[in-house]
């Protein structure tokens, strides 16, 4: 999913994001009321479908609506087997279009069997199949592009039976075909507003949701974000398997008189960069950096010993100390101090996140007290007689 969902474009006629990872970040989000929104279409739809076999037994007498009984009451089997291969676990975020895709080719397989033994109401079919062109638009929930093209097809063969037959007047026919291209027309317009609704609708949701965790200046995570439980659920997650936890907490050296020598533009400038550096040497999708303070990073690294947190410590250390700025004619310089703080959560179990950032808030202050520009770590043990 792009970092900026805000950029996130919609494709008109496919009526999806273009970004896949978006596509797939919207369905996930969306799957408990995709799943809600099939199980409601296709057990109404089946319904209805089912009880208008009564109306074929009244018309063709039990014996002749026998077959297209059966096609009816096909619909209602396969809908129970869609709904239990869409929400089965593991089941893929597709798998409810999948079903209605299925479902729906299904249910114009049947309707063409019953259009077929019962060639005297062509028109009333064509009626039908008007209103089952907008439910399969925008009922059935399906993929926006998917819906039409099946809609499309099941009018095509409805009107090469009904041409076939030739049961009615050409001029009658003739009229049924505009209303179908009418119903088909308008019911693809409207599943592709709605579709494109519904995105736009979630990519703001996620849009506020990124202005609410994130840092405006440098893009990185923010306190309210980390307060969220982020770092309460990275340890319980390593604590629940064992892992190693390790945090940075980093602060830039004499930042003040960055500011007070060029100027605030000059400090943002360097903030942008120090944290472009940190997002840059850390892991994408596991570690996370937030913006701890003003000129303070917090840097969480799960499933990391602190001898491998102190090293990286070591690396980010080393490449601010080299980097230099261009801020117009002048190249300015930087440097960090690193605490670097880390624990086996399994081992250390009490260990609470304000006392493992507390521990690599003190680290860091050590190496300021050293002489700065420093790394300074340790691995958190557990206290003597509780060790595992
Ligand atoms: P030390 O080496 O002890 O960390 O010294 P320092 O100068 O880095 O620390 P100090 O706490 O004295 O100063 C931090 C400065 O960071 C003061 C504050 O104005 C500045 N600051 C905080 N947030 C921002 C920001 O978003 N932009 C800019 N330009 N400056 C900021
Ligand atoms: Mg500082
Ligand atoms: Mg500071």
């Amino acid at each position: 999913m792009p970092n900026d969902p805000s950029i996130a474009s919609i494709a008109r006629l496919r009526g999806e994001f273009s970004c896949p990872a978006m596509e797939a970040g919207f369905l996930q989000h969306q799957s408990a009321e995709i799943r809600s929104q099939l199980r409601r279409a296709l057990l109404l739809c089946s319904l209805f479908y089912v009880l208008f076999g009564i109306n074929d037994i009244a018309l063709l007498g039990p014996e002749r609506a026998l077959a297209p009984v059966l096609a009816r009451v096909c619909m209602p089997l396969l809908a129970v087997l869609g709904l239990r291969h869409a929400s089965r676990p593991g089941a893929s975020v597709r798998a409810p279009y999948h079903v209605a895709s299925a479902f729906t080719l299904c249910w114009m397989a049947s309707f063409l069997v019953v259009t077929w033994c019962r060639p005297q109401e062509v028109l009333l079919h064509g009626m039908s199949l008007a209103i089952m062109v907008i439910v399969f638009n925008i009922f059935i929930p399906n993929r926006p592009l998917a819906a039409p093209l099946l809609a499309c097809g099941a009018t095509l063969a409805f009107l090469a039976i009904a041409f076939h037959q030739h049961q009615e007047t050409t001029r009658h026919l003739r009229s049924m075909a505009v209303l179908l291209v009418f119903a088909n027309v308008f019911g693809a317009a409207a599943a592709n507003r709605f579709a494109r609704l519904w995105r736009e609708q979630y990519r703001t949701q996620q849009v506020l949701t990124s202005l609410s965790m994130r840092d405006p200046l440098t893009g990185c995570y923010n306190r309210r974000h980390l307060n969220d439980a982020l770092l309460d659920d990275e340890m319980a997650r390593a604590r629940r398997d064992g892992l190693d936890l390790s945090l940075i907490l980093c602060d830039l050296d004499g930042f003040k008189a960055i500011n007070d020598t060029h100027g605030h533009h000059a400090g943002d400038l360097v903030l942008q960069r120090f944290a472009a550096l940190l997002q840059s040497m850390t892991r994408e999708g596991l570690d996370t950096v937030v913006r701890y303070g003003g000129e303070e990073f917090l840097v969480i690294l799960p499933e990391t010993a602190p001898e491998d947190a102190a090293a990286l410590a070591e690396r980010m250390r080393a490449a601010c100390a080299v980097e230099r700025i261009a801020f117009g004619d002048i190249a300015l310089a930087a440097s960090a101090s690193f605490g670097v703080a880390g624990a086996n959560l399994a081992a250390v179990r009490t260990l609470a996140p304000h006392a493992l950032i507390a521990a690599a808030d003190e680290l860091m202050y050590e190496a300021k007290r050293a002489g700065r520009n420093r790394v300074r770590a340790r691995r958190l043990l557990p206290p003597i007689g509780m060790a595992a």
